[in-house]
């Protein structure tokens, strides 16, 4: 390749990581170039994750609202239906939008765009196999690669997923029918999500989980209360279940059959016309020819990499869901942002200990630092501070005080270790508590800010004045 065509950094995979990494070098001054074989930047999140997700969660919120709580707010309205193409077309047309505006902001920005596969040729070239003109490669070199490819669905063994029937969450957010029973397999975030959406909808849900408890990374108190809080909505929980084996033979309904995950016990069969397997993904290198340089894999196949972002081979690098730590999209943003700068010979910053957490079903539960279990297990003397939505005047006021926010402070210090809230827009109350963690700052910090009334943040404060002193309003 000419001088002229060789970039400073080619990033493989436009998703959040791909795309922010790709951004942010072009700013700092770096020629860049971005490959994305999906025919769409935003990668998982933007077109079969986070994004079309929280248009179904949505979507199917403000129904779930107009059938069972606008009469309560004297709203009348008779006869509200669901018009699932019409919800589908409001989710598509988000989706396209936004990849769209990643497009838009790659030319800005002037990030050159390639439309195809990467095959590592050697730890600077890459080949790439054109969308465009099939079979036409193409070779691409960079003085820095950074692979940024993401996750793919983790499949359960002797379960065929054919996107119709036995549905990944990306079958799940495509739909074309309201099932009548809907089985999740997994009780992560992601299946109590698609889970709410369709059980919103009227489909009646049944959740199937190996381990004892749901969302097993969740403090436990809050996640009791998150447990039953779906119950309430009518979602059901098989814990400590595992699955046996699935039958397809009946076109009518899929039969599924499941035993203790000790095994040993009477064997059950359960029948629904969708089953979403939703245990879990897996970091997605395959065709990325690895191997041709010797870049390193752990035993699920994640990259690891140093503080630097920097694999075992030189002028390689790894971000977002392919490398160990929290597979969400922000983390991949912010490993985007700091890889950047690491290769712009600048410092760059991610705590994954300080990764906020959002489940966004309703009400919705976040996190961010320690649980009250991770936090008894270090040892260190801790105090906790509660305070139920029940008591906070704006919750009341719109009728939607479901919930609770809760504080964990180092006895000694008062320094806050973790915070976990689950309430009806807790995924927007968590970043102050993230902020404050960030600073390591104290609850006696938070409960010292003055927080506008009437506002769901009060509750924090108020959680945060209950670790050292007592809270006002209960
Ligand atoms: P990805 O987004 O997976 O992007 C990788 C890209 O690389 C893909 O577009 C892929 O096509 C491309 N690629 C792979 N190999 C090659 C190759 N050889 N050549 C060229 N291109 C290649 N996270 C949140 O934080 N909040 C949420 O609400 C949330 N909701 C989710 C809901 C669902 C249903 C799912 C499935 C995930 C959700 N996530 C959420 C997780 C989030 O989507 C991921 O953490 C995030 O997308 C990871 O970003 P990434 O850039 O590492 O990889």
């Amino acid at each position: 390749a000419s001088e002229s065509e060789v970039n400073d950094v080619v990033v493989i995979g436009g998703g959040p990581g791909g795309y922010v990494a790709a951004i942010k070098a072009a700013q700092l001054g770096l020629k860049t170039t971005c490959i994305e074989k999906r025919g769409a930047l935003g990668g998982t999140c933007l077109n079969v994750g986070c994004i079309p997700s929280k248009a179904l969660l949505h979507s199917s919120h403000l129904y779930h609202e107009a059938k069972t709580k606008f009469a309560n707010h004297g709203v009348k309205c008779s006869d509200v239906q669901v018009d699932l193409p019409a919800m589908m077309a409001q989710k598509d047309k988000a989706v396209f939008n936004l990849t769209k505006g990643v497009e838009a902001l790659f030319k800005k920005n002037k990030v050159n765009y390639v439309k195809g596969a990467a095959t590592f040729l050697s730890p600077s070239q890459i080949s790439v196999e054109e969308e465009e003109e099939q079979g036409e490669k193409k070779t691409v070199v960079g003085k820095n690669i950074i692979i940024a490819t993401g996750s793919d669905v983790k499949g359960l063994p002797g379960i065929t997923i054919d996107e119709k029937r036995i549905v990944s969450s990306t079958g799940a957010l495509a739909l074309t029918q309201i099932p009548n029973k809907l089985i999740v397999i997994g009780a992560g975030y992601i299946g109590l999500e698609m889970g709410s959406v369709w059980a919103r909808l009227g489909s009646e849900v049944t959740v199937v989980e190996f381990a004892p408890v749901i969302v097993p990374t969740m403090d436990g108190e809050i996640r009791r209360q998150f447990q039953r809080s779906l119950e309430k909505q009518k979602m059901k929980f098989m814990l400590n279940t595992k699955v046996m084996g699935v039958d397809t033979s009946s076109s009518d309904v899929v039969k599924l059959t499941l035993e203790p995950s000790a095994g040993g016990g009477d064997q059950t069969v359960l029948e629904a016309d969708v089953v979403l397997v939703s245990a879990g993904r897996t970091p997605y290198t395959a065709g990325l020819g690895l191997e041709n340089i010797g870049v390193e894999t752990d035993k699920i196949g994640r990259i690891p990499v140093d503080r630097k972002f920097s694999t075992n081979v030189k002028g390689v690098y790894a971000i977002g869901d392919v490398i160990p730590g929290p597979m969400l999209a922000h983390r991949a943003e912010d490993d985007g942002i700091a890889v950047a700068e690491f290769i712009a010979g600048k410092e760059g910053h991610v705590d994954y200990d300080k990764v906020p957490g959002v489940v966004y079903t309703h009400p919705e539960v976040a996190s961010v630092g320690k649980t009250e279990e991770q936090v008894k297990e270090s040892g260190v003397a801790y105090r906790v501070g509660k305070f139920p939505m029940m008591g906070n005047s704006r919750a009341k006021s719109i009728d939607d005080a479901e919930g609770l926010v809760k504080v964990i402070a180092e006895k000694e210090t008062d320094k806050i270790l973790g915070v976990h809230i689950m309430a009806s827009n807790a995924g927007e109350l968590i970043h102050e508590a993230a902020l404050a963690i960030s600073y390591d700052a104290s609850s006696e910090d938070i409960a010292r800010t003055c927080h506008a009334h009437p506002t769901l943040s009060e509750a924090l404060k108020e959680a945060a004045m209950a670790t050292y002193d007592k809270p006002i309003n209960i």
